[in-house]
């Protein structure tokens, strides 16, 4: 998908994602998605994703995306314009292995960097595929959950769990389900399913509510729903419901582009780019945590 831009030389930027348990690298041009290849940590079954394990998987798959990403988009690294990679939030060890990847080569190819802001990567994608303009956000995932819209160059947070991302609650709870026998269950009066479809429909529609909220407060007619839970049919279809009703329409996209992936942080770097923006290799660290209502949105009106 295409996006008008601005009267400039087509600027091709290579994205590098790896805050959790996905590693990626995408190259963007234009609003083009070239070539976005991921790898994903898995774990063995019943445990969750560690820091250490998870940044030693990135470490050993990395380079081989890079090649990957290259082939398949048919350039050579002479033809990337700058280097994108998430600053954050997300997990310390697996975003520094991504970060001291991207630092190197920006040296090496004597490329601009920008550090992006994880969350506003999934909120330039999503906008980028679906074409919605100014959508009231509900980005949902593992590490994140925020209901988010856009005003006055900043993106604005009207709700977020504080002590748990709905992904992690709902994994969390299938894990805890297995150790715990809880009495309901043994009793027979219902079954894990039956608990996590209560706990999955409690919190969805928690979100749902939130997010219509917003969209009244601001008056929007866009909803777009991002981030790895995005995918989750049910979610969507609640959305839709809400979205209905009150004459918006909703934003999906699939899991190509709503799981962490590396065009997203392409995507925001591209946007940054073409405003001006870019991060010297002194401010190029990384944060656990990264509020995305602390990024100057220089690329919107
Ligand atoms: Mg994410």
């Amino acid at each position: 998908m295409r996006r008008a831009g601005p009267a400039m030389p087509a600027v091709t930027v290579l994205g590098l994602e790896g805050s959790a348990n996905k590693v990626g690298t995408g190259l963007v041009r234009d609003g083009q998605v070239l070539s976005n290849p991921r790898r994903t940590f898995v774990p063995a079954p019943g445990q969750g994703f560690l820091p250490g394990q998870t940044a030693r998987h990135h470490q050993g798959c990395v380079l081989a995306l890079l090649q990957e990403a290259l082939q398949e988009a048919g350039l050579e690294s002479a033809d990337v314009d700058c280097v994108a990679y998430t600053k954050g939030p997300g997990m310390g060890a697996p975003l520094v292995t991504v970060a001291v990847v991207a630092r190197t080569l920006a040296q090496l190819w004597n490329k601009p960097l920008l550090g992006v802001n994880h969350c506003v990567g999934h909120i330039e994608m999503g906008r980028l595929i679906t074409g919605a303009q100014n959508p009231t956000v509900l980005y949902v995932s593992g590490g994140n959950t925020q209901v988010i819209a856009y005003s006055e160059r900043r993106y604005r947070i009207f709700g977020e769990t504080i002590d748990i991302a709905v992904g992690n609650c709902l994994d969390r709870f299938a894990r805890v389900l297995k150790e715990v026998a809880h009495k309901m269950l043994a009793s027979g009066e219902c079954t894990p399913e039956d608990l996590c479809f209560s706990l999955q429909e409690t919190l969805f529609a928690m979100l749902v509510e939130i997010t219509e909220r917003a969209m009244a407060h601001c008056g929007s007619q866009e909803a777009l729903v991002v981030g790895g839970v995005g995918c989750n049919m049910r979610l969507q279809e609640m959305m839709q419901i809400m979205c209905a009703e009150r004459g918006a329409k909703l934003f999906a996209t699939d899991e190509r582009f709503c799981i962490d992936n590396g065009a997203m942080i392409a995507q925001a770097g591209w946007e940054m780019f073409r405003t001006g923006q870019v991060t010297q290799l002194k401010d190029s660290w990384i944060t656990q945590r990264y509020r995305t209502d602390e990024v100057e949105v220089t690329w919107r009106d």
